[in-house]
């Protein structure tokens, strides 16, 4: 299976018809920061005194699960917790134990320090267990969650600043941001209560990203109640294009042996038309045709695309990678003339040319270990 999963606001159907003509079955909504936690969707009956949930994120929400589900597509939500407290309350209005405090590796105040929902206080947990049950419940055409934190709103405690994380944590370094032990408690409180709602609730965690080494293995196999994972052939968040002598990053390994293990997929997410840091998809088709190559030579059967493609946006990356898709071992030299006959006409040749520059400029870039688009 296939399974292509992109992450851009769409509202018009037309654009869903797209999507659906291109083969893609899923679909990972990244609409607006503060939609990434469950308490601007539901309200908690055990912190009352939180805002109330938006309403027009709600409807959003609804609608844009609705309408993939009309059209077969299986919609996940982007999700990031613990949701920093202060975004959705009073913090004096919490209690006491229901906070830590991390120290951040962006943002925060002066000294990186902000105060976070400690997951490992029951209030808390029970907190997460309540908001989870309406969330299924009350999202019926939501199929799944796409779970990432560690960044933006989703901060667990840092252990030495946390009395009751300090310890759960005897493994991890106490002093960052990232420990898998309340990482791995807070992932299957999530997913098990979700399951106790919807058995066929797809909950699906990020790998590695903000893990690294031997961290990933432990906390995937201490995780419970995931149905999937998702993670980068390197380990990191993201990228476009694969370099000729790229090997799969353990942390990568690592999640396959252990998805294979548990009989779930394994999503390789990779962005093969945009960059968050590119303002426009890549003009040229080839890295596409490459990576496809790659990954089926990794044994990579799910691709979740990150944050493209846009048919209008660059439909012949668009179109090329529906083709490579369900067949990573056609030679590009061989289908893309053709392509370029059915999308121009008589001017193929213009672009066919266009194409060989474009084909080389891919190899060059290829040929380096690490690109100047890559993510690290
Ligand atoms: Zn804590």
């Amino acid at each position: 299976m296939w399974a292509s999963i992109v992450r851009r606001p769409f509202s018009r159907v037309r654009q869903k018809c797209k999507i659906k003509v291109l083969g893609i079955n899923q679909w990972a909504s990244f609409e607006e920061g503060t939609t990434c936690s469950l308490s601007t969707l539901v309200s908690s009956d055990i912190f009352p005194f939180q805002a109330p949930p938006r309403a027009d994120l709600q409807n959003k929400v609804r609608a844009i699960s609705a309408f993939c589900s009309k059209y077969g597509i299986d919609y996940y939500h982007f999700l990031q917790e613990p949701g920093i407290p202060r975004l959705f309350g009073d913090l004096e209005k919490y209690p006491a134990d229901a906070l830590g405090t991390v120290k951040r590796p962006h943002g925060g105040d002066m000294d990186g320090l902000d105060r976070t929902l400690c997951i490992s206080s029951p209030i808390v947990q029970e907190h997460y267990r309540n908001m989870t049950r309406k969330f299924v419940r009350e999202y019926p055409d939501v199929k799944g969650i796409w779970f990432y934190n560690l960044d933006g709103r989703g901060w667990l405690c840092t252990p030495e600043l946390c009395e009751r994380c300090k310890k759960i944590c005897a493994d991890s370094p106490a002093n960052k941001y990232n420990p898998w032990e309340t990482q791995a408690l807070l992932i299957s409180l999530l997913a098990e209560t979700a399951h106790e709602v919807r058995a066929d609730f797809d909950f699906r965690s990020f790998a590695a990203v903000h893990h690294k080494g031997g961290a990933v293995e432990k906390l995937l196999r201490s995780s419970s109640g995931y149905n999937s994972l998702t993670g980068n052939w390197n380990g990191s968040d993201h990228d476009i294009m694969v370099p000729d002598v790229a090997e799969p990053a353990p942390e990568f390994v690592v999640a396959q042996k252990v998805c294979a293990e548990r009989l779930i997929p394994m999503v390789a997410y990779f962005s093969f038309n945009n960059l968050e840091q590119v303002s426009r998809s890549l003009p040229f088709p080839f890295h596409v045709c490459d990576a496809l190559n790659k990954f089926k030579g990794w044994g990579i059967t799910c691709i979740n695309e990150v944050v493209g493609p846009i048919p209008e946006h660059n439909s012949i990356n668009a179109l090329v990678m529906r083709e490579f898709q369900s067949n990573p071992d056609q030679s590009p030299e061989v289908f893309l003339p053709a392509l370029a006959g059915r999308q121009f006409g008589e001017k193929a040749g213009v672009e066919g040319n266009s194409w060989i520059v474009s084909q080389h400029y891919t190899r060059c870039r290829r040929s380096v270990k690490v690109h100047q688009l890559g993510s690290e």
